[in-house]
Protein backbone atom coordinates (compact mmCIF):
# COMPACT_ATOMS: atom_id res chain seq x y z
CA UNK A 1 0.00 0.00 0.00
CA UNK A 2 1.29 3.02 -0.86
CA UNK A 3 1.42 6.33 1.44
CA UNK A 4 -1.09 8.26 0.22
CA UNK A 5 -3.40 5.45 0.33
CA UNK A 6 -2.46 4.45 4.18
CA UNK A 7 -3.23 8.59 4.98
CA UNK A 8 -6.45 8.36 2.94
CA UNK A 9 -7.96 5.13 4.91
CA UNK A 10 -6.48 7.21 8.02
CA UNK A 11 -8.19 9.78 7.25
CA UNK A 12 -11.56 8.48 6.16
CA UNK A 13 -11.37 6.27 9.56
CA UNK A 14 -10.59 9.55 11.56
CA UNK A 15 -13.73 10.77 9.83
CA UNK A 16 -15.95 8.19 10.98
CA UNK A 17 -14.87 7.89 14.44
CA UNK A 18 -15.37 11.69 14.66
CA UNK A 19 -18.86 11.26 13.27
CA UNK A 20 -19.52 8.45 15.48
CA UNK A 21 -18.35 10.57 18.71
CA UNK A 22 -20.42 13.26 17.66
CA UNK A 23 -23.31 10.95 17.11
CA UNK A 24 -23.03 9.44 20.62
CA UNK A 25 -22.23 13.11 22.19
CA UNK A 26 -25.94 14.61 20.32
CA UNK A 27 -27.63 11.20 21.61
CA UNK A 28 -26.57 11.51 25.06
CA UNK A 29 -27.53 14.72 25.20
CA UNK A 30 -31.04 14.51 23.58
CA UNK A 31 -31.41 11.58 26.17
CA UNK A 32 -31.28 13.97 28.87
CA UNK A 33 -33.27 16.27 27.98
CA UNK A 34 -36.14 13.83 27.31
CA UNK A 35 -35.30 12.64 30.93
CA UNK A 36 -36.52 14.11 33.90
CA UNK A 37 -34.74 13.20 37.07
CA UNK A 38 -35.34 14.62 40.44
CA UNK A 39 -33.37 14.20 43.58
CA UNK A 40 -34.91 11.89 46.18
CA UNK A 41 -37.22 12.75 48.75
CA UNK A 42 -39.27 10.97 51.30
CA UNK A 43 -42.28 13.31 49.85
CA UNK A 44 -42.48 11.74 46.28
CA UNK A 45 -43.41 8.32 48.44
CA UNK A 46 -46.31 10.42 50.03
CA UNK A 47 -49.90 9.35 48.90
CA UNK A 48 -48.05 6.45 47.14
CA UNK A 49 -49.56 3.58 48.69
CA UNK A 50 -50.68 1.12 45.51
CA UNK A 51 -52.52 -2.56 45.89
CA UNK A 52 -52.05 -4.77 43.44
CA UNK A 53 -54.45 -5.27 40.84
CA UNK A 54 -54.53 -9.13 40.81
CA UNK A 55 -54.38 -10.06 44.35
CA UNK A 56 -55.38 -6.68 46.36
CA UNK A 57 -52.38 -6.64 48.63
CA UNK A 58 -50.42 -3.60 49.50
CA UNK A 59 -47.69 -3.14 46.86
CA UNK A 60 -44.18 -2.98 48.46
CA UNK A 61 -42.53 0.71 47.34
CA UNK A 62 -39.14 0.53 45.71
CA UNK A 63 -36.84 1.18 43.36
CA UNK A 64 -36.60 -0.55 39.59
CA UNK A 65 -33.01 0.20 37.63
CA UNK A 66 -33.88 -0.37 34.36
CA UNK A 67 -30.71 -0.02 32.54
CA UNK A 68 -31.20 0.04 28.90
CA UNK A 69 -34.66 1.20 29.73
CA UNK A 70 -38.77 -0.11 29.00
CA UNK A 71 -39.33 -0.93 25.41
CA UNK A 72 -43.00 -1.23 25.45
CA UNK A 73 -45.36 -1.98 22.71
CA UNK A 74 -49.01 -2.55 22.43
CA UNK A 75 -50.06 -6.05 22.27
CA UNK A 76 -51.85 -5.62 18.92
CA UNK A 77 -49.03 -4.23 17.44
CA UNK A 78 -46.20 -7.73 18.41
CA UNK A 79 -43.56 -8.06 20.58
CA UNK A 80 -41.10 -5.43 20.15
CA UNK A 81 -38.28 -6.88 18.14
CA UNK A 82 -34.79 -7.11 18.35
CA UNK A 83 -34.36 -3.65 16.05
CA UNK A 84 -35.90 -1.92 18.72
CA UNK A 85 -33.76 1.28 19.30
CA UNK A 86 -32.75 2.86 21.89
CA UNK A 87 -35.43 5.81 20.83
CA UNK A 88 -38.24 3.27 21.38
CA UNK A 89 -38.26 3.22 25.11
CA UNK A 90 -40.38 4.92 27.42
CA UNK A 91 -39.56 8.23 28.58
CA UNK A 92 -37.65 8.57 31.86
CA UNK A 93 -37.00 4.65 31.80
CA UNK A 94 -33.00 5.37 30.62
CA UNK A 95 -30.75 6.70 33.12
CA UNK A 96 -27.76 8.25 31.65
CA UNK A 97 -26.03 9.52 34.89
CA UNK A 98 -22.89 8.58 36.28
CA UNK A 99 -24.88 7.64 39.82
CA UNK A 100 -27.47 5.57 37.78
CA UNK A 101 -31.17 6.93 38.43
CA UNK A 102 -33.71 4.80 39.47
CA UNK A 103 -37.82 4.77 39.05
CA UNK A 104 -40.03 4.45 41.41
CA UNK A 105 -41.37 0.85 41.52
CA UNK A 106 -43.98 -1.18 43.59
CA UNK A 107 -43.73 -4.66 44.12
CA UNK A 108 -46.46 -7.43 44.86
CA UNK A 109 -44.33 -10.34 45.74
CA UNK A 110 -47.23 -12.99 45.17
CA UNK A 111 -48.43 -12.43 41.99
CA UNK A 112 -44.69 -11.08 40.92
CA UNK A 113 -46.09 -7.94 39.60
CA UNK A 114 -44.63 -4.76 39.51
CA UNK A 115 -45.74 -1.23 38.66
CA UNK A 116 -43.59 1.88 37.49
CA UNK A 117 -43.38 5.48 37.72
CA UNK A 118 -41.76 6.63 34.39
CA UNK A 119 -43.17 10.09 34.80
CA UNK A 120 -39.95 10.97 36.14
CA UNK A 121 -36.51 9.42 37.09
CA UNK A 122 -34.69 9.88 41.02
CA UNK A 123 -31.55 10.22 41.60
ZN1 LIG B 1 -50.66 -9.49 44.13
Amino acid sequence: MSDTTIQIVTLVALCVLAGSAIAMVVYVIQLRRNNRTVREHDRLWRDRLYTCPSCGALMVQGWAQLGRGIVWAQRRRGRPGGLSSIGDTLPNTQSMHLRMASNMAWRCPKCALVLIDHKKMVN
